[in-house]
């Protein structure tokens, strides 16, 4: 493979604490800011309630990318974004002020101890799904079409939020 290609990633924005959507922003100007990433379509951004985490609703949003950076290179800008965000772990999904998930890379599949791809979790939520579906309608999923998932999660609160 030409290692410089342009390659299609995807990721899952969201945050909950402080001003979510203006984090939002920042990260995915922080994102574009770089030179081996482009910003190539951006879905609304959505108010949606903690799905296996607590505290005050999420905003998210689902960003695809042209990056030349390799999947754990671009793990490694997401996870220096996330910092920069002040982001802390004090347990497992406490509220943070910036998450950012690599959900998929280029159609690659991986299995290693920092990165899975697809991400495991993106086709149970309707978080990820609903801005994916903005983009993308016709979509299909390793675990099959994105109109199928998303109805399977129907009971999932996500709203558009007001321009
Ligand atoms: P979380 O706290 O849910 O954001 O999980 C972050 C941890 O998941 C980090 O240690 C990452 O290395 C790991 N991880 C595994 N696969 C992914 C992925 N596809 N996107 C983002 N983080 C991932």
């Amino acid at each position: 493979m030409n290692a410089s290609a342009w390659q299609v990633a995807w990721v899952g924005l969201g945050a909950n604490l402080g001003d979510p959507a203006a984090t939002l922003r920042e990260a995915l100007a922080a994102l574009a800011a770089h030179p081996e990433v482009r910003q190539d379509a951006l879905s609304r951004f959505y108010r949606t309630g903690p799905i296996d985490s607590s505290g005050p609703d999420y905003v998210n949003a689902v960003v695809r990318l042209r990056t030349t950076l390799p999947p754990m290179g671009l793990l490694d800008l997401l996870q220096d974004i996330e910092q920069r965000h002040g982001r802390e772990r004090p347990y497992r999904n406490a509220p943070r002020t910036l998450d950012l998930d690599l959900l998929l890379y280029d159609g690659q599949r991986l299995d290693s101890p920092r990165l899975t791809l697809p991400h495991p979790r993106m086709h149970q939520r309707a978080f990820v799904l609903r801005p994916l579906a903005d983009i993308d309608p016709g979509m299909v999923l390793p675990q099959g079409r994105i109109d199928d998932l998303l109805r399977a999660c129907a009971d999932q609160d996500v709203v558009p939020l007001a321009d």
